[in-house]
């Protein structure tokens, strides 16, 4: 399979003001269809390289294209899914996961005008049937549970078709076993629906599992793209695994090393 760009970032720079620089001549490239990890301790800089990737941040210089094109601003075709789901409190699971449609239908697909001719209406239905959650469709989100909610918030985003899809700890709130299944549907939707996927995490395990690709980050300044690959076949059995163990010893060893620099 020929694969092409998805993400390039080209020598960065990045400094919040009046803050430290957190990556200085930064490169590191994403192909179409893969499934990357950014993982490192809290505070190194895992959450800036995401909005940096989704448009909202810019570096200081040096520039990010994705799929060729410089980004300047958020991008349409990049969904973005946050810790805290970001649901409306006052919307029911449904009016939730319609909220970007018709945000979309308002702005139009390239988000910078009202669109001339209507947008085709998109139907949201099976995607609250693939993830579980068409019996709650008419809950608010104070009445279901964290799994529930981020598989809602899940469902907003992949109704706009995104080819792209930007997670920033997505599950770090959960309790296991409900992290667990949404791991496994992350992935399987990732496969499914050819998703190039990042997800930023501070945990070693959620790496080994969802990182076909790892991007290491230690102690900032990043200059330099640390990236181990697992080639280990991921699924649900895989987290039983003796190679799954290595992977997380591995890593484990790998961030002392970059955090201590
Ligand atoms: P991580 O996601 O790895 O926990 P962040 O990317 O959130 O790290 O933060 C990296 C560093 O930048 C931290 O030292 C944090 O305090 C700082 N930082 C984050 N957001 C801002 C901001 N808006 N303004 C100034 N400093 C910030």
């Amino acid at each position: 399979m020929i694969q092409n760009e998805m993400i390039s970032v080209e020598a960065i720079t990045f400094n919040y003001p009046n803050g430290q620089t957190l990556f200085e001549d930064f490169s590191w490239k994403v192909e179409e269809g893969e499934a990357w990890v950014i993982l490192g301790p809290s505070g190194c800089g895992k959450s800036t390289l995401l909005y940096l990737l989704a448009g909202l941040l810019s570096p200081v210089s040096g520039q990010i294209r994705i799929e060729g094109e410089k980004l300047n601003r958020p991008r349409p075709q990049t969904g973005l899914i946050l810790q805290d789901y970001g649901l409306l409190p006052w919307a029911t699971v449904r009016q939730n996961a319609e909220l970007g449609l018709q945000i979309r239908g308002f702005y139009g697909p390239d988000g910078t005008h009202s669109p001339r001719q209507p947008v085709p209406k998109r139907d949201v239905t099976p995607w609250l049937d693939r993830l579980g959650i068409s019996e709650i469709a008419n809950q608010y989100p104070t009445h279901i549970s964290g799994g529930q909610r981020q598989r809602t918030a899940i469902a907003r985003t992949l109704v706009l078709n995104p080819d792209l899809l930007l997670m920033d700890e997505p599950f770090s709130s959960l309790d296991a076993p409900t992290r667990e299944g949404l791991q496994n549907l992350t992935l399987e939707l990732q496969l499914e629906q050819k998703l190039t996927l990042v997800v930023v995490t501070h945990s070693i395990e959620e790496a080994a599992f969802l990182g076909k690709n790892i991007l290491l980050l230690g102690k900032p300044v990043h200059r330099q793209a640390t990236i181990i690959q697992n080639s280990h076949p991921i699924g649900a059995e895989y987290r039983k695994s003796p190679a799954y163990h290595a992977l997380c010893d591995d890593l484990r060893a790998n961030l002392e090393g970059v955090s201590s620099e």
